[in-house]
């Protein structure tokens, strides 16, 4: 799976619809500080699900919207598209090509949509679920949270890179077949216990 394109328009510095391509191998973002270059990666947190206004530097989810400046107007509407090359069918979708777009409206109506239809918030996070991409992962790695992970406890370190590697479904199979386990071992000890009566 790869990161083909990214659309911004309305969101935060970008007031002007702006498209990125993104080309073969790394891509580095240069430019002064304060030209919006956080702004991008947070445009790709935003359109994957993001739900904390807090964690993309705002106080409310409508604080993404372009907000003017000297020279130009609020706006009303904030848009992001992101597309990814699915060919590979790494995100668990028949699709080769999957488009997310989310949009918010001054007045708190949002909407997304994934591959032109309308869809849930979940259908967003279940389509990234185990990814290692989802809304919580490590593969976007903002400026402070990096000194939190150097600063972790190697447990916390040690789920940081489960999360990372996708590992947490099979930690859920595991609990739920253990439990199964101990109440299959329970049963089993009951047929045991009415055999010994019986006998
Ligand atoms: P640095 O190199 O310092 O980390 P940066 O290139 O990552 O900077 P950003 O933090 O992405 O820059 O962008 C900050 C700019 O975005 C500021 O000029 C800020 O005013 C502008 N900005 C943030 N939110 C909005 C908004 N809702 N409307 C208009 N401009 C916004």
């Amino acid at each position: 799976m790869k990161l083909k394109t990214l659309e911004i328009s309305g969101f935060k510095s970008f007031a002007n619809r702006t498209k990125i391509d993104f080309m073969p191998g790394i891509t580095g973002v240069v430019g002064p500080n304060g030209s919006g270059k956080s702004n991008i990666i947070e445009a790709i947190r935003w359109v994957m699900g993001e739900t904390s206004a807090k964690g993309l530097r705002g106080d409310k989810m409508v604080d993404v919207i372009f907000g003017g400046t000297d020279l130009r107007a609020p706006l009303n509407r904030a848009e992001v598209i992101i597309t990814f090359d699915n060919t590979d069918h790494y995100l668990n979708s028949d699709f080769n090509e999957i488009q997310i777009a989310r949009t918010l409206y001054r007045n708190g109506e949002s909407k997304y949509q994934l591959n032109g239809k309308v869809v849930r918030l979940r259908d967003i996070h279940e389509l990234f679920m185990d990814s290692g991409l989802g809304r919580e992962s490590f593969s976007i790695i903002s400026q402070g949270r990096v000194e939190r992970i150097f600063s972790a406890k190697p447990e916390e370190r040690r789920s940081i890179i489960e999360d990372v590697a996708g590992v947490f479904k099979y930690k859920q199979s595991k609990e739920k077949a253990e439990k199964e386990l101990t109440t299959t071992v329970g049963n089993l000890q009951r047929v045991q216990d009415i055999l010994y009566e019986l006998e």
